[in-house]
């Protein structure tokens, strides 16, 4: 059994609940991060804690994500970007940008296309995850500076993936939202770093990893302290190749569901093709998704990385008018 306290419990609160265990035979363990205290009582009768006015919910022992759960934060989380940037407040958020930075023309001229679209988060890989040792591999830190710097002449936010706990302080510097990859969804030293971080994170499923599964990881950003987790379904490895990965939208629900935790989707990954990309992206706004991530690129087949999959301007500024829509809902 796990005992969720409410937000701001004192310490005295918390050791009330604490002897009230112990008076039931049960010695507690306490789990503490995200600005939640939960206690971990194996084998406690849910009585003994009963009507005691701290306590926001008990949840069974399987419950193995207690600071994910939707339980110990019924409202919601929203994650701030800075900016006046929020994710998870009701209006949706489009961040879009190039698979990787390549060159500051490139990324200088994305940056204003993603911003006269209306979207709010310029996205952009420096270090990039790539299945072949001999793909691009990103430009490093100075894909980060040239990506900040993009950003700031357009008013942007900024969100980069990190591969590498010791990564997390440089790319800290210039990112306001942190990626963790599908790869690296169960890296556990780099879950645990991102935890440390002052910066919001964006969790992106694993390819092949089952909804407990990313809450466990996002459970391990969480207890780190870091209360700025934002999920992103990004596809599923499958059978067909027709497509790059099955876009699992059910999911949407399902997470609103089991966690406070804002759901974006990433439609370029999530499906690999081009034409099918806009649609998907009306799709994941419908079924309830916070934010959407896109690939774009001014110039689609000379992209050094995810080409077949980047939008033109003109379908950004179409994704782009299903937010403006909602936003004038
Ligand atoms: C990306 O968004 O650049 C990326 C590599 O995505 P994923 O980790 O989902 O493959
Ligand atoms: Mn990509």
């Amino acid at each position: 059994m796990i005992v969720i306290l409410n937000e701001g419990a004192k310490l005295e609160d918390i050791h009330l609940v604490e002897q009230a265990l112990r008076r039931g035979g049960v010695e507690p363990r306490r789990l503490q991060g995200a600005g939640l205290v939960a206690l971990d009582a194996p084998s406690a009768d849910p009585a003994c804690v009963q009507g005691l006015a701290s306590v926001r919910a008990v949840l069974s022992a399987v419950d193995a994500h207690p600071l994910a759960s939707r339980a110990s934060r019924p409202d919601g989380t929203v994650v701030d970007l800075g900016g006046g940037v929020r994710i998870g407040a009701g209006t949706p958020v489009l961040m879009a940008g190039p698979c990787a930075v390549e060159s500051r023309d490139q990324v200088m001229t994305i940056a204003a296309a993603v911003a006269a679209a209306g979207a709010k988060v310029l996205r952009g890989g420096a270090f990039k995850p790539r299945t072949s040792p001999y793909a691009f591999q990103g430009l490093g830190e100075e894909g980060l500076r040239l990506l900040r710097e993009a950003a700031d002449r357009h008013r942007l936010r900024v969100v980069t993936e990190v591969m590498e706990p010791g990564a997390v302080a440089l790319v800290s510097e210039y990112a306001d939202l942190l990626q963790v990859g599908s790869r690296n969804m169960q890296n556990f030293p780099l879950l645990r770093a991102v935890g440390r971080a002052r910066r919001p994170v964006l969790l992106k499923r694993g390819m092949s990893a089952t909804v407990e599964e990313w809450l466990l990881a996002a459970e391990y950003v969480l207890d780190g302290g870091n209360p700025n987790v934002v999920l992103c379904e990004r596809g599923l490895r499958s059978f067909d190749p027709a497509v790059r990965n099955t876009l699992d939208l059910a999911v949407v629900p399902i997470l609103k569901e089991k966690t406070h935790l804002p759901v974006c989707v990433d439609p370029s990954h999530g499906v690999g093709v081009r034409s099918a990309i806009p649609a998907m992206c009306r799709a994941a706004l419908a079924a309830g998704a916070d934010a959407l991530l896109v690939e774009v690129h001014p110039d689609p087949g000379c992209a050094r990385s995810d080409g077949h999959q980047a939008l033109g301007f003109e379908d950004l500024r179409a994704v782009a008018a299903l937010f403006l829509a909602r936003a004038a809902e």
